[in-house]
């Protein structure tokens, strides 16, 4: 076996490029991520950036309670599991999962997620979880309910720009010691969307297979096995033009090609493209809606108020937390939930 390749990611990268020539943007994506979560814990205050779950305890007891909603106007099937997709430090799953017991829904855990360092994170707080490092090694029988929030926009994507004579793939080259994106090859204009192909000079058309690769072994999984996926994340709907790819670091914006798998890299989320892999899978789909909308139908006002009076020392914390998470001019609007069903299962709440 030869050794690990153990060089540092971007001499890794910046080797490559030289033998081969330039690499695709979602090649260029996927390898820094990996490489960025193996090898920290990115979240909180002394971290790159923070998520829903890790501002409350309140959002995945809500999460949990729709869950276990779904499962007991479903019949309380006993062979249910729950599933979650890139699950941080296993803050999510744990409330979730409290608030689960307490209707008594306690399903086998699972959780796909391939950084060791948050795989031992999780283990701290889910000591019975399952690890996966996809969605394939998932039991293939028993109804599955899913959560994933800020999985998605971590799964590297294409980018497609129009220049002067048509639409290009947008490669990462690697010159005089920078990673610089460049146009590449032929023009590609058959592969866009006929009503985006005349969009001016300049704009972008991002897709990516590693989502609908994800979300379709998802929807196939819960159309065959019963059950529901809650996805929560920023992004859009529909055909649209825009360059999402973001790095993050220390809470603020960063350069998306300097320091490759030491920055958080993301985009946003076309749940357009989810929904039509759900619907073609024959899930029924609801929403996206704002996260404010959802927690707020979901009661997170009354869970404030009675957090509030358990400890009311805490009452101006947890009212800051809930207007983070549901404020249109913070976290409620950008963010989106949304549902996939399985094919006769009851309607979900707050949708
Ligand atoms: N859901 C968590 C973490 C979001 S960050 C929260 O809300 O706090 C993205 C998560 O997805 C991390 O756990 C990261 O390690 C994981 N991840 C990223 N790419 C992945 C991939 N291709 N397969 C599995 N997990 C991945």
């Amino acid at each position: 076996m030869p050794p690990p390749d153990t060089k540092p990611l971007a001499e890794r990268l910046a080797g490559l490029i030289a033998a081969t020539g330039p690499i695709s943007l979602a090649q260029f994506m996927a390898e820094a991520n990996a490489h960025y979560y193996a090898t920290r814990d990115p979240f909180g205050v002394d971290g790159d950036f923070i998520t829903a779950p890790e501002i409350s305890q309140m959002f995945g007891e809500l999460a949990g309670l729709w869950l276990a909603d779904l499962w007991s106007q479903a019949g309380a099937p006993a062979n249910a599991h729950y599933v979650e997709l890139g699950p941080g430090r296993g803050t999510l799953a744990e409330d979730a999962l409290r608030a689960m017991r307490a209707v008594r829904f306690e399903p086998p855990i699972h959780l796909v997620e391939t950084s060791p360092v948050l795989r031992a994170n999780q283990a701290s707080r889910l000591p019975t979880a399952r690890w996966h490092d996809d969605l394939d090694s998932l039991p293939d029988s028993g109804p599955l309910f899913v959560v994933a929030n800020e999985f998605f926009d971590a799964l590297p994507i294409r980018q497609i720009r129009r220049g002067a004579d048509g639409w290009h793939e947008i490669m990462v080259d690697h010159r005089d010691g920078a990673f610089v994106p460049v146009a590449s090859g032929p023009p590609l204009d058959a592969l866009v969307p006929e009503p985006l192909r005349d969009a001016p000079p300049g704009s972008v058309i991002e897709t990516s297979p590693a989502v609908e690769s994800a979300a379709g072994a998802m929807a196939s999984r819960i159309a065959r096995q019963g059950g529901a996926a809650l996805i929560i994340d920023y992004g859009y709907e529909g055909l649209a033009t825009g360059d999402t790819l973001q790095a993050v670091s220390r809470h603020g914006h960063a350069d998306i090609f300097a320091e490759p798998g030491e920055r958080d890299l993301t985009a946003h989320v076309n749940f357009s493209v989810i929904e039509r892999i759900g619907r073609n899978a024959g899930l029924a789909v609801h929403g996206p809606i704002g996260q404010g909308d959802w927690l707020e139908s979901l009661g997170i006002g009354a869970r404030t108020a009675a957090l509030a009076k358990a400890a009311p020392h805490r009452q101006a914390e947890l009212i800051a937390a809930r207007d983070r998470l549901t404020k249109a001019d913070e976290m409620g609007d950008l963010f989106k939930a949304m549902a996939l069903v399985a094919p006769d299962w009851p309607a979900p709440a707050a949708f």
